[in-house]
């Protein structure tokens, strides 16, 4: 009973000194467990996550029943459980603030050159263009092919394995890098800013690659890897169905036809304020005159 009275005596305390820091802070802790429990159930720390809670149960057991040693072991378990912890998610946790750090980032336009932003926007539609032309060739042909678009993580230490080109993206040469047997097919090309800026160039595998269906190869593989580690998009054509499938954020989706693809690049590349503002205020417009006619 002393324990309850001890309890309630300091909830009181607690809700007698709350001020809005409290509401603030509590805000703040809500969010983070969101975020973590969002990070976990997207991780393979789902599993870790069942141990630790079931290990909790039998520290507080060992406390409440006194049992001296089995208290002091999983007390010393959960300390080094720590250190353990960050070295086995590494990856998740290096992957999370990658991610956080890219958040921050987003407001920034995705022209990070010095160029003019519309000279930038038609090298981009121009790419955007030329590459589903090529799709379309590649997809009837069954030409095993792979297209990174970078966008704002640099993707130097891939760009390094492979051939420099920095070339105007056209679809005859996007058809003559994949066409078999030629030098340069087997690989990746990476685009930056709108330019084929390599070709043949290494992509790292996944990280939970067991996670990943088996019917995807090493080239489907290799482009859910590079999505997992950056937030370029990348476009896979299968050598054995044709299939044209885009990866992002370490998702893949499958069965775009060179318009579907078009249209989702150039929403993905092209930011239009412009054309934004414009669609509002049309929309705005229309409310107002159905709202008149009511
Ligand atoms: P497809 O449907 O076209 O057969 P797939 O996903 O089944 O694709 P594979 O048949 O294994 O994949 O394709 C092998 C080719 O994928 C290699 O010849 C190479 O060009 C490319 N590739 C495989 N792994 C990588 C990698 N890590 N980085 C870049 N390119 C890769
Ligand atoms: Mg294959």
């Amino acid at each position: 009973m002393e324990i309850f009275e001890l309890f309630f005596d300091q909830i009181y305390g607690v809700i007698k000194t709350f001020s809005i820091i409290d509401l603030l802070d509590i805000a703040v802790i809500a969010y983070v467990t969101y975020v973590l429990i969002k990070l976990v159930r997207e991780t393979r720390a789902g599993q870790l996550v069942k141990g630790i809670l079931l290990l909790t149960v039998f520290y507080f057991f060992a406390v409440q029943f006194n049992l001296k040693t089995t208290g002091f072991l999983l007390r010393n378990i959960f300390q080094i459980g720590i250190l353990a912890l960050i070295v086995l998610f590494q990856p998740e946790i290096r992957r999370a603030l990658e991610k956080a750090g890219r958040a921050k980032m987003a407001d920034l336009n995705i022209f990070n050159t010095d160029n003019d932003p519309a000279m930038q926007k038609a090298t981009w539609e121009q790419c955007i263009e030329e590459l589903c032309k090529a799709t379309r060739t590649l997809s009837k042909d069954k030409t095993g092919t792979l297209i990174v678009i970078e966008r704002k993580t640099r993707l130097g230490e891939q760009i390094d394995t492979g051939i420099i080109l920095n070339a105007t993206v056209s679809a005859e040469l996007l058809l003559n890098i994949f066409f078999k047997n030629t030098p340069l097919h087997d690989g990746a090309v990476i685009i930056r800013n709108g330019q084929l800026l390599a070709a043949a160039c290494f992509l790292p595998k996944p990280q939970r690659e067991e996670l990943i269906a088996t019917n995807f190869g090493s080239r489907h593989r290799a482009a859910i890897g590079i999505s997992e580690v950056s937030d370029a998009i990348t476009v896979v054509v299968s050598e054995e169905t044709g299939t044209i499938s885009v990866t992002e954020s370490g998702q893949i989706i499958r069965n775009f036809t060179p318009e579907t693809l078009q249209s989702f690049l150039q929403a993905k590349l092209i930011p239009e304020p412009d054309e934004k503002k414009k669609a509002t205020k049309v929309a705005r417009k229309f409310a107002f005159w159905r709202a008149k006619k009511k």
